[in-house]
């Protein structure tokens, strides 16, 4: 082998979920939203002045900065964008996790996070969920690099309370501490309003699940004007221009669209319930979830089982093949209609 070989970055990459296209699939396995982006995001794209693209796009993203500032009551300076909240983890890994010691993430949670630790090469300690999968903040409160965890988490959909969050904040004040709130909008209490009182917190959210926008690629971060600038800092070393002229617009107009944000989540909120009652008298378990997907499990047919008897009629879920989760399935709660034909299955299945 030539020695090359032995000075290559190697890396066991992320897999992300599959995106299969059969005609009348039902894709309950990414998370995405099944309705359609804000009509104003439509019309965006189509007022869009195709000449723009001959330039560079403006490389501090000002429109949507100040639209999303604006939206969420924070300066411009508060804030900072990237290509989806996996460029943003992934700059703020590179960014903040860099005292050598191990940072702090559960056992179960984004697969994502273990990733961007291993090819930026920061060491990292799993700290496992609880029996009933949920998070125990106690294990937060020990010297570490860097704190990061999803809430709700991901792929249980448990929520936090904010007084624990802020527990772990508070016992962290020399490291920081991400919350990654992909999840927020779908029933949470987000922590943003402690950015103002602590410096040492980011908070994360995305336009891929909440804004049916996981096309766009636009994710973002709220933080106390330092951190931000050592973000831009970071960025700017690596590439200027990370988001283009069209996202940029297209994003700010989602965000314009308040009542047809509301509207979605409050449809697909209530169709988790209705399908967390269904499932419940069916015989399956799950945690308690406070996002966009239900993380279930039932006594007598194995997961995988199902997952494989799913995937036969074109109904797609998410199956993890790892130690403690082996015998769950995370569903992403689509349309009433396609929900229906998933109990339905699961009925005539199980009898
Ligand atoms: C979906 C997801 C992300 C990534 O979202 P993008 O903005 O599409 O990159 C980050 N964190 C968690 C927990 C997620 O589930």
């Amino acid at each position: 082998m030539s020695n090359w070989e032995n000075n290559v970055r190697k890396v066991v990459p992320y897999t992300p979920g599959e995106q299969p296209n059969v005609p009348g699939m039902i894709k309950l396995n990414t998370n995405e939203n099944p309705y359609p982006p804000s009509p104003k995001v439509i019309q965006a794209i189509r007022d869009f002045d195709t000449d723009k693209l001959r330039l560079y796009p403006d490389p501090t993203a000002g429109v949507l900065v100040n639209a999303l500032a604006e939206r969420y009551q924070v300066k411009p300076e508060q804030v900072f964008v990237g290509v989806g909240s996996d460029d943003v983890l992934a700059m703020c890994f590179l960014t903040f996790f860099n005292s050598g010691k191990p940072i702090l993430f559960p056992d179960i949670t984004y697969s994502f996070y273990d990733v961007w630790a291993d090819v930026f090469r920061i060491p990292y300690e799993d700290q496992p969920l609880d029996a009933n999968l949920c998070i125990r903040k106690e294990d937060y409160y020990k010297e570490n690099g860097g704190v990061i965890f999803p809430n709700p988490n991901a792929p249980t959909g448990v929520l936090m309370e904010l007084s624990d969050i802020e527990d772990i904040i508070k016992h962290n004040p020399d490291v920081i501490c991400i919350v990654d709130e992909a999840y927020i909008d779908f029933g949470g209490v987000s922590a943003l309003p402690l950015i103002d009182k602590y410096d040492n917190l980011l908070v994360v959210q995305t336009f891929s699940k909440s804004r049916s926008m996981a096309g766009s690629r636009i994710g973002y971060v709220f933080g106390n004007e330092r951190l931000i600038k050592y973000l831009n800092d970071v960025k700017y070393s690596f590439n200027s221009y990370t988001m283009d002229q069209l996202t940029l617009v297209t994003g700010a107009a989602s965000l314009a669209d308040e009542d047809y944000f509301k509207e979605t989540l409050d449809r697909i909120i209530t169709t988790r319930e209705r399908v967390k009652k269904e499932l419940s008298e069916l015989g399956f378990t799950m945690p308690d979830s406070k996002s966009n997907f239900l993380f279930i499990s039932h006594p007598r047919v194995p997961a995988k089982e199902l997952f494989l008897a799913l995937r036969e009629k074109n109904i797609y879920v998410r199956y993890f093949d790892k130690p403690r989760i082996d015998n769950m399935l995370r569903v992403t709660i689509g349309t009433d209609e396609e929900m229906d034909q998933f109990i339905a299955f699961l009925k005539e299945y199980l009898c």
